[in-house]
């Protein structure tokens, strides 16, 4: 990254959904029946990747929209206790909090029910942006599921532009859900950004699916040509590859049972975004990363297993005491 000294001093930044979440309990439980829920978790991805930064120990904030209820307050209570800023999280007197229902399928395909767009995360514009916030940050990361509105597309574009404007950087997880390309102006969206994109944590899938290559490698070098200095492709079990074009790496993963894939890449890409702003060097940054999307999916519940340096190591010295289903 391109001033370790000005991101150590400034915040990391990330804005959009605020959710809770309420799981099927059984694997293949459909939800054209009645069925055990269990839940509210804490969620929202760009939530999820906050909390994570936060306990990696780097100062950090968000900006989102809850409702005035018990689902927004479990939320914001539990990022402030982690050591999040919260002061940009504006309640939205008249709207609920957001809310996602899931269910796994039996080869572990989630299916989502979304109630984000008529949320309070879907007040979401650029009269939340609090100035003090944007002139302290030097590192903002977008999550393209929140990129589901013009007025938050709009946001987006503000706190990119201003942050890149006094050289900062912006880190990009596509984390699109299919159900979420049905929303015409996200496809847009996720285009303008990669413009601005220094550091990019697709998914495997999603490599190919931004760039116009056919095959993965060609996919990132597009990229890398395009501007994105860095590419860390997160591919679940499999670990992950990072790619800046003159360095290519493949990290395998630690091998652990998943009780709860949601959340993991949020976790990853968070750990390996403060790791390389605390000044760590790229194994290392990679290494915590895939113990902390590891170690996430040990836990049921998305934001339940974000996890401290301290616990990070506790994990790699002993991946196999986890269990947290
Ligand atoms: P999501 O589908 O929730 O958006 P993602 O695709 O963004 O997730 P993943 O690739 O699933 O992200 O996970 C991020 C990282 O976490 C992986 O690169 C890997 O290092 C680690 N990880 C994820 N799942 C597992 C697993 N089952 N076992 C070990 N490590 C895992
Ligand atoms: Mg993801």
């Amino acid at each position: 990254m391109a001033n370790t000294e000005l991101h150590k001093a400034g915040y990391i930044l990330t804005m959009g959904e605020i959710l809770v979440e309420i799981m099927a309990t059984e694997r293949g439980q459909s939800f054209r029946q009645p069925g055990t829920l269990i839940g509210p978790y804490a969620s929202g991805a760009p939530a999820i990747f906050i909390d994570q930064v936060a306990k990696v120990g780097s100062r950090c904030a968000m900006i989102g929209c809850v409702g005035d209820d018990d689902f927004g307050a479990l939320n914001v209570e539990r990022l402030r206790a982690d050591g999040v800023n919260v002061s940009g999280i504006s309640v939205i007197k008249t709207a609920t909090t957001g809310s996602a229902f899931v269910t796994y399928r039996e080869n572990g395909d989630r299916d989502f029910i979304y109630n984000i767009a008529n949320s309070a995360s879907g007040h979401l514009s650029v009269g939340n942006i609090r100035d003090d916030l944007l002139k302290q940050c030097n590192h903002f990361h977008v999550m393209g599921s929140s990129l589901f509105s013009f007025r938050i597309i709009e946001a987006m574009k503000k706190v990119i532009e201003t942050v890149k404007g006094h050289g900062g950087t912006v880190s990009f997880d596509p984390n699109i859900r299919k159900e979420m390309l049905r929303i015409p102006e996200m496809r847009e969206a996720l285009d303008f950004i990669l413009d601005y994109t220094d550091v990019f944590l697709p998914s495997g899938h999603e490599v190919m699916l931004l760039a116009s290559a056919s095959s993965e490698q060609g996919a990132i070098d597009e990229l890398l040509k395009r501007g994105v200095r860095e590419v860390v492709v997160k591919r679940g079990k499999d670990g992950c590859g990072y790619y800046d074009g003159t360095t290519a790496l493949n990290f395998p993963a630690v091998s652990v049972t998943e009780v709860d894939p949601t959340g993991a890449g949020d976790c990853f890409g968070a750990t390996y975004i403060a790791c390389r702003a605390q000044g760590f060097g790229l194994e290392k940054a990679l290494s915590y990363a895939c113990a902390a999307g590891a170690r996430a999916v040990t836990f049921r519940g998305p934001m339940e297993g974000t996890a401290t340096l301290a616990e990070l190591d506790a994990f790699i010295a002993n991946p196999s005491e986890q269990s947290h289903g």
